[in-house]
């Protein structure tokens, strides 16, 4: 699951169709079945009205179609460098110090 603030993060992407965001996300929109990358030159969708995902694989499960303008199944992830998330996996663990 993608968390609600990296939602946020992605739609400012997707808005600034920022091309460090190729490959991290593809947006789903609900209102038209399509997904898309974020630099898809197509106009950008509202916020509620989108479902992130972070492989292109998700979004056809998900019963997105590729969008015919960006290509989302043409253009492979091939920006992994940018990943954002990489390197900083959150492993919480809300384990109290209990010795015995
Ligand atoms: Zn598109």
């Amino acid at each position: 699951m993608i968390k609600p603030e990296t939602k946020k993060k992605y739609y400012k992407a997707l808005i600034d169709k920022n091309p460090e965001y190729e490959g991290v996300f593809f947006v789903g929109v609900t209102t038209t079945g399509v997904f898309c990358r974020p630099t898809c030159p197509a106009r950008k969708p509202k916020f509620e009205n989108c479902e992130f995902y972070e492989t292109a694989e998700q979004a056809l499960l998900a019963s997105f179609r590729p969008c015919k303008r960006c290509r989302p199944l043409s253009h492979p992830q091939s920006c992994l460098k940018t990943y954002p998330n990489t390197g900083r996996r959150c492993r919480k663990e809300p384990r109290e110090t209990v010795e015995r």
